[in-house]
């Protein structure tokens, strides 16, 4: 059996009790080390066989998965934050369905949701916007053109942009673009949750300037949007006016 774990974004408590406990449990783990902390390895047992996926490909991750399988040993495939974002996860499970190997997928919290509380914030504001958008600038992965930043920028909607801070200049250049201004908010968290997280708060003006101060190229979350500075309204739901399925209303 195959577990393919989210480790969460970098405070090992971050990982889902299931995760741990898959940890705790497995004989074979093969963890992403660029970005997944080694202290999560400390709660496997003893004598479990650990492979950096860093330095691998895909070939050699299945060829490790297969071994395994046909020793019956437990595995866990570690992937940072949540793996069914930009986890590579599913070339993975397309090999082991025609190899008839059996997994699952556990959850974890991604970085743009811990970026998001590290600033504490909130991406969905009544009257701001009530849609996320997760997305990336174009690098040697492409983007389909349909979903270019300039154009996404122009719902003004929230956004959490992964694996693209050493692209900042790209990044503003099209989100002024779409946006139609340079007024807009936006937070860069560097290594959300680790010990040496860092954040900083500016605009689609001075962004560029300040990242590159703090000579920030990796692994950050660029969020952008009104939800992060300026006015918005208050929750239907905890409204005393406002009465729903579990609240009766004002007395
Ligand atoms: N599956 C992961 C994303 C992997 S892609 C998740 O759900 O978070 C790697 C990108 O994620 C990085 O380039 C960076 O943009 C972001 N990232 C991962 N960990 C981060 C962290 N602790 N703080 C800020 N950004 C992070």
């Amino acid at each position: 059996m195959v577990s393919f774990v989210g480790a969460g974004p970098g405070d090992v408590d971050l990982i889902t009790v299931k995760g741990r406990k898959l940890l705790g449990e497995a004989d074979v783990v093969i963890y992403a080390g660029s970005l997944v902390s080694n202290e999560h390895l400390k709660f496997c047992k003893e004598g479990a066989k650990f492979y950096n996926s860093a330095s691998m490909t895909l070939e050699e991750v299945i060829e490790v998965i297969e071994r395994a399988e046909k020793d019956n040993l437990k595995v866990v495939r570690l992937h940072t934050g949540d793996p069914t974002i930009y986890g590579a996860i599913r070339e993975q499970m397309d090999i082991l369905d025609i190899k008839g190997i059996s997994y699952e997928v556990v959850p974890g919290v991604s970085s743009f949701t811990a970026a998001c509380a590290s600033i504490k914030r909130e991406f969905t504001l009544p009257n701001v916007s009530q849609t996320v958008i997760l997305t990336r600038i174009e690098g040697r992965t492409p983007v389909p053109e349909e979903e270019d930043l300039e154009f996404l920028a122009k719902y003004k909607a929230s956004m959490a942009i992964f694996l693209s801070v050493q692209e900042i200049d790209r990044v503003v250049e099209k989100l002024v673009k779409g946006y139609g201004t340079d007024n807009i908010p936006v937070a860069i968290v560097y290594k959300a949750t680790w010990e040496d997280e860092k954040i900083i708060f500016g605009t689609l003006k001075d962004i560029e300037e300040k990242v590159k101060k703090e000579n920030i190229n990796k692994m950050a979350q660029i969020l952008v949007g009104n939800f992060i500075e300026g006015e918005y309204d208050r929750s239907k739901l905890y409204d005393p006016s406002f009465t729903h399925k579990f609240r009766s209303g004002a007395k």
